[in-house]
């Protein structure tokens, strides 16, 4: 079967060009922040060199052009992660963004004292203080679906805690610390037994695997463009149509109403009233350059390419001895996020040990506090993988942890 040319890949992205503590940059940090490809930054530049004005503003030509531009993106996302319509698809800032938009305006509006939000154990601070705070607002319960030992979601517990009480259900469809993918299919429908809404965190997922929200039947979905190859600061939140024309706008200015009066006003229809201000322009440009990007590859081979590596990484970190590996201990069901601490080797000293041979890793909790202490561990150092990423990047990180286990000693 055909392979992932990762030769060719990391040419496509500049960074590589350069060396990294005097060594060769191998870049483990990719559920932090994905690299850039030249494509995307030529987009990007191209915009700003010859199309940059405001968008749904002017009668002009270049706004014209930055406004098709900006749209067209939009169809693109809407097409790429498989919303019926475009006006689903809303541009934030990124994930975080998302998560609050959803809690600042469907939670205000729908959750009262007694109700229950059930969110799991895994899950990035993004897609927790939103629904704590929410909940503390309304007298609301937070309420915990744990993991078991091999790393993945109780369903059992979930089981447990979901009822006719229950509003809202939060969960990530991959974590950032454990690599697990969830079952959100499978959970939705369970969610939507009970009468609740399903909100998914897809940081960890978009980019890796491909997303279909329509038959996922989620009823949000969130997730940032700097995880899958496009600039920062931009992001997207999916939301079923019917749902977002009831939501209230969570942001108040330019750009999102329909019309003003010195009473009051009224709002834009979706996807506008939810985007107030002068928006990420360029940013909702590159991300649909990114996509464009990922499919010039293909997501078979991509899955494929990420599967086997993580499981030849799993194979090797195994035999490094003091090391435990938290998190599914076999590939399949996960993604290539690998979190580890190496006995008596603080996370940060590891990863700075690995830092000095360009070995770029993640050191710390993960923004996932309550997760770490159910690990019964306050940090761990993670290497999270990508399409430019091969088996000799994953030899250098064992060497390199062998070496810092000696130098520790
Ligand atoms: N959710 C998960 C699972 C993440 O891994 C991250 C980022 O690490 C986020 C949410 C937040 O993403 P952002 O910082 O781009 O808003």
């Amino acid at each position: 079967m055909a392979k992932l040319n990762t030769e060719k890949i990391k040419q496509d992205f500049p960074i590589f060009n350069q060396k990294i503590n005097d060594e060769t940059l191998v870049y483990l940090d990719n559920a932090a922040t994905s690299q850039i490809p030249k494509f995307v930054e030529e987009k990007v530049r191209d915009f700003n060199e010859k199309e940059r004005a405001n968008v749904h503003r002017g009668v002009h030509a270049l706004g014209l052009r930055a406004t098709n531009q900006y749209e067209s993106s939009r169809q693109k996302v809407a097409n790429f992660i498989g919303a019926n319509n475009a006006k689903e698809v809303i541009f934030t800032s990124g994930c975080t963004d998302s998560l609050n938009l959803v809690a600042a305006s469907f939670g205000e509006q729908n959750i009262q004292a007694g109700d229950e939000i059930l969110v799991s154990i895994m899950e990035h601070h993004s897609n927790l203080l939103p629904w704590q705070q929410l909940a503390k607002r309304k007298q609301a319960k937070l309420n915990f679906i744990e993991i078991n030992s091999d790393g993945l979601l109780d369903i059992k517990n979930l089981k447990s805690k979901i009822n006719s009480k229950t509003k809202i259900v939060a969960l990530t469809h991959v974590s950032n610390v454990l690599g697990t993918i969830n079952p959100i299919k499978e959970l939705t429908d369970l969610a939507h037994e009970k009468g609740a809404i399903v909100v998914v965190d897809g940081a960890q997922a978009v980019g890796h695997f491909p997303i279909d929200v329509a038959e996922l039947n989620v009823d949000f979905y969130a997730f940032s463009g700097h995880k899958m190859f496009a600039p920062t600061g931009i992001g997207v939140l999916y939301g079923k149509k019917d749902l977002l024309d009831k939501m209230q706008p969570y942001r108040l200015g330019g750009e999102m109403i329909a019309n003003v009066t010195r009473e009051g006003a009224t709002w834009a229809e979706v996807p506008y009233k939810f985007e107030a201000g002068t928006p990420n322009i360029a940013g909702a440009i590159g991300l649909g350059a990114a996509i464009d990007y990922l499919q010039s590859l293909d997501f078979e081979l991509i899955q494929k390419h990420e599967q086997e590596l993580t499981s030849y990484a799993l194979e090797k970190l195994k035999n490094v001895s003091g090391l435990t590996i938290y998190g599914p201990q076999k590939s399949n069901g996960r993604i290539g996020v690998i979190s580890f601490n190496l006995k008596n080797i603080h996370p940060h000293d590891l990863a700075t040990a690995l830092d000095l041979n360009g070995i770029e890793v993640r050191a710390g909790h993960h923004c996932a506090q309550p997760l770490m202490a159910s690990l019964n561990t306050e940090s761990t150092v993670r290497a999270s993988l990508s399409i430019y990423n091969t088996k000799d990047d994953i030899d250098k990180l064992v060497s390199s942890l062998h070496e810092a286990k000696e130098f520790f000693s």
